[in-house]
């Protein structure tokens, strides 16, 4: 069994995908021309934002919005504790400082009282300015952004949603990537939305960030491109990544993500009366499945587990080990000690399951039953 059946996908949309990368290739149009156009007006009318700015990666499209903020030294950016290491890598790339905040033990996402308690503290404490918040739509599943966003606008704080793993998903019917005074996404392989390579997206209504994201994300330009009037960086999202895209996004909204909410329900249907902590998801929430995680009770192996499952040809692998605040990229920085009781239960406990929109009733039985018959 694969983890997440890329190669399944490929024989279903083979067709579409090759005449995409061969039509890039006969026109010899790599960087820029009419798909990076097109999906970026496909992706802004699914999200239902106004912009859409491509770029060539989702670590990328986290650092360009904290740029066209101005975001660096002196300043603190709100990070959840447990998620992808970029996150949090961003806010120390251009040069200010991650606090992390715990999660909900339920969601996984950032619980916004610590964040409020966070916030305070940074403030009494006087040494750094917050100036904005980056909420995390983990496993596929939106932050919560009912409670988050008043709390960015009592403090004056910018927020940035990154939507890596939250494409398709949904909060009271508006689609993740909308969340967020910016927004951004991923199109890593393994993402809800892949490409064939790196790829990214940011999304915004506002006109003069979207101006400046498009010029931050190619050196700076000014009115043309050899017109450089800032540093920026080199992000474009290749043509044959956008060609691809096009064909993955229409599938994706046509049937992929009804099909892999009914994967990810019979899992929970199965696993009904087991020990296992199940995924959860909040009335009026829809998740896009980035991943099945499950917690395990603390008494089992984890290791062992996944080694027997491994034995029986079933992958499993597990989002995250280490809470960001123990990467030793942040030793020593404001919050090596931070205090993420949740963060660090859940990170010993968690276990991501095959999952994928071709998953069969047969591939869903086959995990559930050995992870009983470990049990
Ligand atoms: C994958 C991921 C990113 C980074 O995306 P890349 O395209 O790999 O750079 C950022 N944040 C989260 C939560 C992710 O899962």
């Amino acid at each position: 069994m694969e983890y997440r059946d890329l190669k399944k996908q490929y024989q279903v949309l083979k067709a579409d995908i090759d005449a995409g990368i061969t039509d890039c290739c006969t026109k010899a149009q790599f960087i820029g021309g009419a798909p990076v156009k097109e999906l970026e007006q496909q992706l802004a009318e699914y999200c239902g934002v106004k912009h859409c700015i491509s770029c060539a990666n989702g670590t990328d499209a986290l650092q360009l919005p904290l740029m066209v903020w101005g975001i660096g030294a002196g300043d603190v950016v709100f990070v959840p504790d447990f998620t992808y290491f970029s996150s949090g890598e961003v806010v120390g790339a251009v040069g200010a400082t991650p606090v992390f905040v715990d999660v909900d033990p339920a969601t996984y996402n950032m619980d916004p009282v610590k964040l409020g308690k966070a916030i305070e503290k940074v403030l009494s404490d006087g040494k750094y300015t917050p100036k904005a918040v980056i909420a995390v739509d983990l496993f596929g599943l939106p932050a919560d952004f009912d409670a988050i966003r008043p709390i960015c606008k009592k403090y004056g704080l910018y927020l940035l949603e990154d939507g890596a793993q939250g494409f398709g998903g949904e909060l009271h019917g508006a689609k993740a990537c909308s969340f967020g005074d910016i927004s951004t996404t991923s199109f890593f392989p393994a993402k809800p939305v892949g490409c064939y390579g790196d790829g990214g997206a940011i999304f915004t209504n506002n006109d003069e960030w979207a101006d400046l994201l498009r010029s931050y994300a190619v050196h700076g330009k000014g009115a043309d491109k050899y017109d450089n009037i800032r540093i920026g960086m080199n992000s474009r999202l290749d043509t044959v990544q956008a060609a691809v895209l096009k064909v993955k996004v229409k599938a994706f909204s046509d049937y992929e993500l009804a099909d892999i909410n009914k994967v990810a329900k019979l899992y929970t249907e199965l696993f009904e009366g087991t020990d296992l902590v199940l995924p959860f998801i909040p009335d009026d929430y829809l998740s896009s499945w980035a991943q099945y995680t499950v917690r395990l009770p603390k008494s089992v192996d984890r290791a062992d587990l996944q080694a027997k499952l491994k034995e029986k040809g079933i992958p499993s692998m597990i989002y995250y080990k280490k809470p960001m605040h123990k990467q030793g990229a942040f030793a020593g920085t404001y919050s090596e000690n931070a205090d993420c009781p949740v963060t660090d239960e859940i990170c010993d406990t968690v276990l991501s399951l095959p999952l994928d929109p071709y998953k069969t009733e047969a591939d869903v039985k086959a995990v559930v039953e050995a992870i009983k018959a470990y049990l």
